[in-house]
């Protein structure tokens, strides 16, 4: 076997900042367990390291998508639990019944399959009117629930991450709702909503978001810290002479003289073609700013102030999550969950 050569791009993960988010979020909860969202590969980091790492700072409750994601997670677990929140479809029961994973019930005919198959255990989704997943919590028919061995009824807010009117009129028909269902615990807030304050907690929390660096509302910044920070390798370092222009459309033409240095970073990597003259790299605090267009896989950054960058060198991409949001036009959680599979992963 030839070994893969190192790859020429790396996602230092901080599994420090990562923890000290997670123990921020569960301070803020109040008196409720914190738990963590670890879905679409842990927000982009990898699943399995992000439950590695949350579940040594003392976290228990993990959630996922689908049964794929828990297939891949159950041996890790340990004591942790994980719900899976789009419930169970046919084709996913021989896997989830006697899973040590349990679904989140969204539908009377998940329930009806689960009942049927005396499934066990279970967490319930109730929607309050952001209208995705959950049953009608405006037409409830609780002998649904009735006989169902329910761990965690749930609901999920639409809007935590504004001040709309939506979140109290949610949270009072939550609390209406889980008045005489046998739940061992009721849990609503996401990230922001933990922000909501004490009256959202409820018995558990489900933070995603936060746990990586975003920022979902303005109460968190300054307390949670950047964990993904993506670095490029320099593949080529050239001169632009003024008049020329950088890379896919001519869409940046020098005005006088400048180095450009080469990176291997392109939208195929997440690195989206929102960064285009927008973007940059980072050189002791000061910015390397992004030449033209984002290629699939290269973008140019002016290294004209940098005269000792050459072929080889290494440098971090700008990517704290409000920052990069805004530069690139993409929500925070788009900037997570599309960063690529080339890149290496290394927690520091
Ligand atoms: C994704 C998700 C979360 C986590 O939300 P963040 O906004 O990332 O904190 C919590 N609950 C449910 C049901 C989710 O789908």
């Amino acid at each position: 076997m030839i070994d893969r050569p190192s790859a020429p791009l790396a996602l230092h993960l901080d599994s420090a900042a990562l923890k000290a988010n997670w123990q921020w979020l569960a301070k803020a909860s109040g008196p409720a367990r914190c738990g963590g969202a670890i879905k679409a590969n842990g927000y982009g980091l990898g699943a399995v390291e992000v439950l590695r790492h949350l579940a040594a700072a003392g976290c228990r409750d993990f959630f996922v998508a689908t049964w794929g994601e828990a297939a891949e997670l159950l041996p890790h677990l340990g004591e942790a639990s994980l719900g899976v929140l789009h419930g169970v479809r046919e084709e996913d029961m021989a896997l989830a019944v006697g899973a040590k994973a349990l679904p989140v019930l969204n539908s009377p005919q998940q329930i009806a399959r689960w009942k049927g198959a005396n499934g066990g255990p279970c967490h319930v989704m109730l929607d309050t009117g952001m209208n995705r997943l959950g049953l009608d919590g405006h037409a409830l028919d609780r002998t649904l629930l009735e006989g169902l061995p329910i761990e965690t009824l749930l609901s999920h807010l639409a809007c935590a991450d504004e001040d709309h009117p939506l979140n109290a009129t949610q949270l009072a028909l939550f609390r209406q709702l889980v008045v005489g269902v046998p739940a061992k615990s009721l849990s609503l807030a996401n990230s922001a909503g933990i922000l909501l304050g004490p009256d959202y907690a409820f018995d558990l929390t489900r933070p995603g978001l936060a746990l990586y660096g975003g920022i979902p509302r303005a109460e968190a910044a300054g307390h949670i810290a950047q964990v993904v920070r993506p670095h490029a390798q320099i593949l080529q370092r050239r001169t632009v002479r003024s008049g020329e222009s950088v890379g896919y459309g001519a869409t940046f033409v020098a005005t006088s003289q400048r180095e450009a240095a080469v990176l291997n970073l392109g939208y195929a990597d997440g690195y989206l073609r929102g960064f285009s003259g927008k973007g940059a790299a980072l050189l002791d605090g000061q910015r390397l700013p992004v030449l033209g267009r984002v290629s699939m896989d290269l973008i140019a950054v002016d290294v004209t102030d940098a005269p000792h960058l050459g072929e080889g060198d290494w440098l971090e991409l700008e990517f704290d999550l409000p920052t990069a949001s805004a530069q690139s036009g993409l929500s925070q959680y788009e900037l997570l969950t599309t960063i690529g599979r080339r890149y290496e992963r290394r927690w520091i």
